[in-house]
């Protein structure tokens, strides 16, 4: 009988999934403490195909909150709304080559590097239109839920445990604010916090990351959440600036643009065929979740979805 490629794509994905389970390296996040609490077993793999179909392997259904994978949605969210030029005058598209906590600000003017690095993001953030913090934070929040294709929420814990711990961002907020290059105030960074706790299953990355790749329409529900030139965009500077100072080996190796984040997510997206998703905790020395690397390696090199391929 013939083979669907449901069975094919699902197969790989088990088998994958078993094989690299058995990857026993990296550590669970603890700078923040709610983090710690993961469950370092958790590992689930999610593929969302343009067509809206699902496949998966392991528990993806666990949910956990998104971290910087949300710095890619909330930078498309101020693309869509204040266009390119606008946004690139407060937050540039330079790999910083550093950290994701890095103080990486430009020397005259203040401007951090890129939105995929704290310091970038906590711009982004800033730049989301809304009259206070409230109404600021539902934009984010509502705007996530589309790429999802679903209403999203916020694990409190997590929020609480990252604000009582989140004195370094804070400093990068002020810092910011005091080179003139913060469009609001330093408290504003609590709204980067709840943006970080808002809370995901990798099926839900798998859809947010085909929605990129499908050039901002939502393959899942057929909305359009952002112009595809804004999914462009984001595309270019994740696939730049992405995994911070792991960016140029992931080109080199993996070739697609990607997002990770330090409860485990990481998202990758394959422009026009797939968004893909993994979660599990533990991370190696730049933040990064160890079998999701692991997963994205080997799917690459096997499928050869590396993007400077001919096809
Ligand atoms: N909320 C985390 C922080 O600001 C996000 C970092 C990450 O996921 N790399 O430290």
């Amino acid at each position: 009988t013939p083979v669907s490629a449901t069975d094919v794509i699902t197969d790989a994905l088990v088998e994958l999934q078993r094989r690299v389970a058995n990857l026993d390296e990296g550590e669970v996040a603890s700078y923040i403490p709610q983090l710690a609490t993961a469950d370092p077993h958790t590992f689930g793999i999610a593929l969302t195909s343009m067509g809206g179909n699902h496949y998966w392997s392991g528990g993806v259904d666990t949910p956990f909150t998104l971290q910087s994978v949300s710095k890619p949605f909330v930078y498309a969210l101020v693309l869509a709304e204040l266009g390119l030029e606008e946004v690139t005058r407060w937050v540039g598209a330079e790999p910083s080559g550093e950290a994701y906590n890095a103080i990486s600000l430009e020397p005259n003017t203040g401007r951090p590097a890129n939105a995929m690095i704290n310091a970038g993001a906590i711009v982004t953030t800033a730049l989301v239109p809304g009259t206070d913090e409230e109404e600021r934070f539902e934009r984010i929040l509502d705007c996530l839920g589309r790429f999802a294709g679903r209403r999203l929420d916020v694990d409190e814990r997590v929020r609480a445990s990252e604000s009582e711990t989140g004195d370094r961002n804070r400093a990068l907020a002020y810092l910011m604010r005091g080179a003139g290059s913060l469009p609001g105030r330093p408290s504003g960074v609590e709204t980067y916090f709840r943006q970080c706790s808002v809370r995901v299953t990798t099926v839900d990355l798998a859809v947010m990351a085909a929605t990129l790749a499908n050039g901002g329409v939502n393959p899942s529900t057929g909305e359009t959440v952002v112009p595809e030139p804004v999914a462009v965009q984001v595309l270019a500077v994740m696939a730049s600036c992405g995994m911070y100072n792991a960016s140029g080996d992931w080109l080199l190796r993996v070739g697609l643009p990607a997002k990770s984040g330090v409860s485990g997510g990481l998202i990758a997206a394959s422009p026009a065929r797939f968004g893909l998703a993994v979660h599990s905790p533990p991370l190696d020395a730049t933040g990064t979740p160890v079998r999701g690397v692991a997963v994205l390696r080997e799917l690459s090199t096997r499928f050869g979805l590396h993007l400077m391929r001919r096809s």
